[in-house]
């Protein structure tokens, strides 16, 4: 190991690489990577990849303890932002997709807030074993960049810069290999990760969700409430005559229309439900929690608020216009149907109920569920 290195690197970090090095040398990496690193078993992650995804096999007690979430089976890619926000996010994953296509040891200190009210400086080690899976180890450390600890030389302290500022990439003896990334780069990516994620998960016009957006945090709701065994409902909303708006008024006053729309909405809806814009004035809505009876009153009362709207037009005049609902619900025990329903398959059947609102006549709400015990 590089002298360098093996200043600034955290001890307990140095013995993790060192025992990743053995098992590697012995050739046989353990199906269960615990028994070569039984000393660091509550600092340590395990990632397993099954396709796109990077799921937690192992979740250190250590992280669990500290951020106060155990995410252990939990894919990365599914996580709310507000457990991964989108910055770090977007580097965990370009350090883990990295580490598996250079297959070398990744190490890196970062120092944040963690939701701690101090920033506290972390190192870690991201470790190859086997091409579907990541040892990832990480200990809280002293920064080290104290003038005052005069033993320091200035290379250990440049070192410790540029760590905390882009991850370097190691030989399998633990000197330094490469940077993964410029410093340049580095603050690009940084920024640029966390404007994509939020770039590509809104409707420009609205601002509410977009329809692959809707469908992730959907999904996330309808695992939690399989879970959970608890009832979850879709709406599919649809505006009434929205052509006649536009054709009328002209396109700008239907996009103002649509904002309108999604802001009466949001009055009616609560605090967890998912507003997502499926395509031009089509809407749809995931009720966490909510059952028919739930979703009935939900419905109505948003398309209550729809009809309230009057928005000012050129002439002085105001428009009005209304909306046509469909809803469907998975209850607690539909959770146990094989295969699972879907949110496609929630959304298909509200857009079917949806079908039949417009049908009779437009401006109300039809919930499959209710039709289906009318139907006994
Ligand atoms: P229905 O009651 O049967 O739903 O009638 P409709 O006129 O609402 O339905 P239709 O699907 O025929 O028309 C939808 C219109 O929405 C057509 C399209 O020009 C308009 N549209 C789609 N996206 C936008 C948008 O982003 N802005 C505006 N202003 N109009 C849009
Ligand atoms: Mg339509
Ligand atoms: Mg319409």
């Amino acid at each position: 190991m590089d002298d360098l290195v093996a200043t600034v690197m955290d001890a307990r970090l140095i013995d993790l690489l060192e025992c990743w090095r053995r098992s590697l040398a012995s050739g046989q990496m353990p199906r269960s990577p615990m028994d070569s690193f039984a000393d660091h078993t509550d600092h340590l992650l395990i990632i397993e990849f099954d396709g796109p995804h990077a799921r937690y096999s192992h979740y250190g007690a250590a992280f669990i303890r500290h951020f106060g979430t155990d995410l252990t089976g939990l894919s990365i890619d599914v996580l709310p932002t507000e457990i991964l926000p989108a910055d770090r996010r977007g580097m965990l994953e370009f350090e883990y997709s990295y580490v598996r296509r250079i297959v070398r040891p990744l190490w890196r200190s970062y120092t944040a807030d963690f939701g701690a009210q101090t920033a506290e400086t972390w190192q870690r080690l991201v470790l190859p074993i086997g091409d579907d899976r990541l040892v990832v180890g990480a200990y809280p450390c002293a920064t080290g960049l104290d003038a005052s600890s005069g033993a320091t030389s200035s290379g250990a302290n440049l070192l410790r810069l540029v760590i905390d500022r882009v991850p370097v990439v190691l030989t399998e003896d633990g000197s330094v290999a490469d940077l993964a990334l410029t410093l340049r780069d580095f603050s690009d990516t940084r920024q640029h990760a966390a404007e994509m994620e939020v770039l590509a998960a809104l409707d420009p016009l609205t601002g509410v969700a977009n329809l692959r957006h809707f469908h992730h945090l959907s999904g996330l709701e309808l695992e939690h409430a399989r879970r959970m065994g608890r009832a979850l409902s879709v709406l599919a909303l649809d505006i009434d005559h929205f052509k006649r708006i536009n054709d009328n008024w002209g396109h700008a006053i239907g996009d103002e229309a649509l904002r309108a729309f999604v802001a009466a909405c949001r009055t009616a809806l609560r605090e967890p439900d998912i507003l997502g814009r499926c395509g031009g004035e089509e809407f749809a809505v995931t009720l966490p929690n909510t059952g028919t009876a739930g979703a009935a009153v939900i419905a109505e009362r948003l398309r209550r608020q729809v009809e309230r709207i009057r928005l000012p037009l050129p002439d002085g005049q105001t428009l009005q216009f209304t909306v046509s609902i469909g809803a469907d619900t998975i209850a607690p025990a539909d959770h146990r149907l094989e295969p699972a329903p879907s949110i496609a398959d929630l959304l298909a059947e509200a857009d079917k109920a949806l079908y039949r609102s417009k049908a009779n006549g437009r401006n109300r709400v039809t919930v499959a569920g209710l039709e289906k015990i009318l139907a006994l």
